[in-house]
């Protein structure tokens, strides 16, 4: 992992990716699969039950900074704070109203255009 931190103050233009969160390695953080109430995850080698994957939040950012344009990706919890609760408590609530309606509740076509600073 990049132990190098940088603090980017730029505008958010876009946001890119519309499923921002994805099961984790408890171990690694890389994306483990979920095959019938397993996860495994492919680089650590680490499994369990898939009701208890953890999730984390996965931000891909079109962003401006002056005159530039930048694509950032933001992980972790870091944004926890940004969405008021954590990429697994975000799931379970996605999760319950995706049970009940049946809408596509992780797409969203707009981002919010404010000011924010971002770890990159
Ligand atoms: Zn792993």
């Amino acid at each position: 992992m990049n132990r190098r931190r940088k603090f980017l103050l730029a505008s958010v233009l876009a946001l890119q990716n519309s499923s921002f969160i994805y099961p984790s390695c408890q171990k690694c953080f890389s994306r483990i699969i979920l095959v019938s109430k397993r996860s495994n995850c492919p680089k650590c080698g680490f499994t369990g039950k898939a009701e208890n994957a953890n999730y984390r939040y996965r931000l891909s950012l079109k962003v401006a900074e002056s005159n530039r344009l930048f694509g950032i990706t933001v992980f972790g919890s870091c944004l926890d704070a940004f969405f008021g609760l954590t990429a697994t408590g975000l799931h379970r609530i996605l999760k319950t109203s995706m049970d009940k309606v049946q809408v596509p509740a992780t797409s969203y076509s707009s981002a919010p255009t404010t000011k924010e600073k971002l770890k990159h």
